[in-house]
């Protein structure tokens, strides 16, 4: 049981995939089958698709983040175009069904049949999750949920704490697998601790930190609510530090905005449009690299030109993690 005496949701085992040299771990990455990370240019090169994608099932949504990059708004995607999505990305090991907010869709449930077979991630603000939880339990494989703090932060940069509060019970209550993302601002610096101490009472298997990118909502941001690279490395190291002092179990990871994770998404847009993102000199941060209602993941990942950011973020080899650095 956990603090709250809600049941503690088992690890999974680790899944090797494919040839066996990429597994994805109990803590919803992929790691190597080695400890080095030296050949991840090599692996890249040698690959065929991505190992993930992320496709926005709607760009709708209840909450309106004051770092939300999501704000332009494109009809959802019919659940028929979805499974021509789902044939034309045979060949990738995990799938974010995101948003916008996923859980505003009525047909989630069907949407996640539609992607049976893959490593299913949800990135969700969980308001609908008391709803929707207990239908999605051992059909994803986790949620990932926004959480940027305690309650005054949390409030300040993204809505109604308590009821997502509420819905992280009901996916835990469930049995999903839950970590959390949050956006850091200057304004939410001092709360990271209190953040990772929330994370390890409800159990969270991971924190996930990363810096605002300028697109949406973001560009209405103060200028100096965007930390530099070197201020965001200075504050993790604390973090991890608090981490090992208080023994606080999830793990915890940084993604910087740098040469080495730029464009190393692979973005599906409602309308099959497939982007890198972030791609740092396009106005808008994508780089368009064709449809994938028309065209399979192979032919788009052919001229993908951030194949090796790719594998090195999703490898963790160009982020900052709790046992490391970025090299
Ligand atoms: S960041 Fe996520 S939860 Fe917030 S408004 Fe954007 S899509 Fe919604």
């Amino acid at each position: 049981m956990t603090l709250l005496g809600m049941p503690a949701v088992p690890a999974r085992p680790r899944k090797p995939l494919g040839d066996g040299s990429i597994s994805f771990t109990p803590g919803h990455h992929f790691a190597l089958a080695g400890t080095s990370t030296d050949h991840v240019g090599e692996l890249a090169a040698a690959s065929h698709a991505p190992l993930s994608v992320i496709v926005q099932v709607t760009k709708r949504c209840d909450f309106d983040c004051s770092f939300c990059s999501e704000t332009l708004q494109m009809k959802d995607p019919s659940l028929e175009q979805l499974k021509v999505m789902a044939t034309n990305l045979a060949g990738v090991h995990r799938v974010f069904l995101s948003g916008g907010e996923p859980l505003l869709r009525r047909d989630l449930s069907e949407v996640v049949d539609v992607f049976d077979g893959f490593i299913i991630g949800l990135p969700t603000n969980a308001t609908r999750g008391m709803d929707l939880a207990p239908e999605l339990a051992g059909r994803i494989e986790f949620a990932n949920i926004g959480f940027d703090g305690p309650r005054e932060i949390f409030r300040r940069v993204r809505g109604d704490y308590d009821k997502v509060l509420s819905g992280v019970q009901a996916f835990h209550r469930a049995g999903i697998p839950i970590s959390f993302s949050a956006v850091v601002l200057r304004s939410t610096l001092h709360g990271l601790p209190y953040l990772v101490q929330i994370a390890d009472v409800l159990g969270a298997g991971k924190v996930k930190l990363i810096l605002p990118l300028r697109k949406g909502n973001a560009l209405d941001l103060p200028e100096h609510e965007f930390i530099t690279v070197e201020e965001a490395t200075d504050h993790f190291h604390r973090l991890v530090e608090l981490r090992t002092t208080h023994d606080w179990a999830p793990a915890v990871r940084m993604t910087p905005w740098t040469e080495r994770t730029e464009g190393h998404m692979i973005v599906i847009e409602p309308n099959g449009n497939t982007n890198a993102w972030p791609v740092y000199d396009r106005p808008d941060l994508w780089l368009p690299l064709g449809n994938i209602l028309q065209e399979p993941i192979t032919a788009l990942w052919e001229r993908y030109p951030y194949k090796e950011n790719h594998y090195a973020k999703y490898l963790g080899s160009s982020i900052l993690t709790q046992d490391r650095a970025i090299r």
